[in-house]
């Protein structure tokens, strides 16, 4: 089973795709990667899901990438002596560090570092940004501010602070437990939210201990400043929309989001656009015209992935979303505009030995008619080197590593095929060559390019090119061994 297009598909599980059959339906519509939201679900939940995800990647014999996405250190108030409260413009409203129910002139914020960090004049945004207060006076406990958009206010919504390096450590307890619990299960990729500083990042690494692949969502102006530093930490970026459009004004992610996707794509990490992309097939069957260009301005700006989140996590049309993100990509990745595109955003790096193979392998796919570059690699590392490149040709990744190949489910082009772990080139191209012709790539007439490192399972090696053709025959008359 192959993907006819080179982006890739993230669909978040939730209470509209929890069972087998709407699981396996998402991955065959197209879904590569499947991202478990831990701010909601307890852990059995998540545990349910993730076992159905291995089920389904057994079943169809295809790795799939599996995404936790951490909550954070998300702010909330506390609740109301009546549930909610109408905030009016002009009024005044004080937040603070009591427990006792909250009216229509005061709630709870129970983050007393929050209060050390605020100034007069900084902004406090609830409930996704629908209500604006402004700072007037602060202390160590309390911020007295006056409604600038007004509002409902109700029961432990939630608050960002855009303006103010929060002093918030990058995990809080849940963050650490769930990280734990997620590792333990067995997750590919830890996606973490409200990443402020490279930091952060290097904190979660830390407890990951290679477990898992650390994604960092930029969605606070602190991260967009500090985004060349955290992109180096990091080994994915997610551009988080959502709370992005709320932190800073909803015209300046367009930019940040072009800015962000060719960071990522020139540092070789993977890069997911996020939330919004169809909106409207929550609940309608078909997207509007502007949702689905948004999904092809993500494919063309060069993407890795473009990701559902409540369209496939609480939906009504969840594998219809997949399906009409699977119908762009292939609209977009055949458009002549789009090769010109991504190739004249390319951004050359020539450091390493590895750079100028990858380089060559993707000049001979403009020059001739070979059918696909075939990789091998332990980490996955010259995968991701070739995918930067955004070749024309299909990116087959061989490794004998189960966690490599789920973790490349995220990487733009990449097509992971298992193989046994190589000791002789001849063998590896023989390999090679099946992977390309059992799965569709090429046929017996046609040629692929092999690029590899010997000596093989070291990583950080590749030092050979061989263009070879798919005729076992010819491959044991001409390589040595
Ligand atoms: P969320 O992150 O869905 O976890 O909030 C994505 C975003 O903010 O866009
Ligand atoms: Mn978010």
């Amino acid at each position: 089973m192959r993907r006819l297009r080179s982006v890739k598909i993230v669909a978040t599980l939730g209470p509209a795709s929890s069972d087998y059959d709407t699981i396996r339906a998402l991955f065959e519509a197209g879904a590569d990667v499947f991202r478990l939201n831990m701010s909601h679900g307890v852990h059995a939940d998540i545990e349910a899901r993730h076992k159905i995800i291995r089920k389904v990647e057994a079943d169809l014999g295809r790795p799939i990438g599996i995404l936790a996405d951490l909550q954070g250190p998300k702010l909330r108030v506390g609740t109301f002596a009546n549930g909610e409260e109408e905030l009016e413009e002009g009024a005044k409203f004080r937040m603070d560090l009591s427990a006792t129910p909250g009216d229509a002139t005061r709630v709870q914020l129970p983050h007393p570092e929050i209060f050390a960090a605020l100034e007069p004049g900084s902004a406090l945004l609830v409930n996704d940004g629908k209500i604006r207060l402004q700072v007037d006076a602060c202390g160590k406990d309390f911020a007295d501010c006056t409604v600038t958009v007004g509002g409902t206010i109700s029961n432990r919504k939630g608050v960002n602070v855009p303006d103010v390096l929060l002093p918030l450590a990058a995990l809080s307890d849940k963050d650490r437990g769930d990280l734990e619990f997620a590792c333990s299960l067995g997750v590919d990729w830890l996606a973490l939210s409200f990443v402020q500083r490279p930091e952060d990042v290097i904190e979660a690494r830390g407890l990951a201990k290679g477990r898992a692949a650390i994604l960092a969502k930029i969605e606070k102006p602190a991260a967009v400043k500090a985004y060349d530093a955290i992109l180096q930490v990091s080994d994915g970026i997610m551009v988080a929309r959502g709370d992005l459009g709320v932190e800073l004004p909803v015209t300046s992610v367009p930019p940040i989001q072009k800015r962000l996707v060719r960071g990522a794509r020139a540092a070789a990490k993977p890069v997911i656009v996020a939330t919004q992309m169809l909106e409207s097939m929550i609940e309608s069957p078909v997207p509007t015209r502007a949702e689905v260009s948004d999904v092809a301005t993500a494919i063309y700006e060069g993407a890795d992935a473009v990701m559902l989140s409540a369209e496939s996590a609480a939906g009504k049309y969840p594998v219809e979303a997949v399906t009409t993100m699977n119908n762009v990509a292939l609209s977009v990745e055949k458009d002549p505009t789009y090769r010109q595109v991504i190739e004249a955003s390319r951004v050359v790096r020539r450091e390493t030995i590895a750079d100028g193979i990858v380089a060559a392998a993707r000049e001979i796919a403009e020059a001739t008619n070979i059918k696909a570059i075939t990789c091998f690699s332990q980490s996955g590392q010259t995968v991701s080197l070739v995918a930067r490149e955004r070749p024309r040709v299909p990116i087959i990744a061989l490794t004998p590593l189960m966690s490599t190949a789920r973790r490349l489910a995220l990487t733009w082009g990449a097509h992971c095929v298992i193989t046994e772990p190589q000791e002789r080139f001849k063998g590896a191209v023989i390999s090679a060559v099946k992977a390309a012709r059992a799965d569709g790539f090429a046929g017996e007439e046609d040629m692929i390019v092999v690029t590899a490192g010997v000596p093989f399972n070291v990583k950080g090696t590749t030092n050979i090119l061989r263009v070879a053709p798919c005729d076992e025959r010819l491959i044991s008359r001409v390589d040595p061994e």
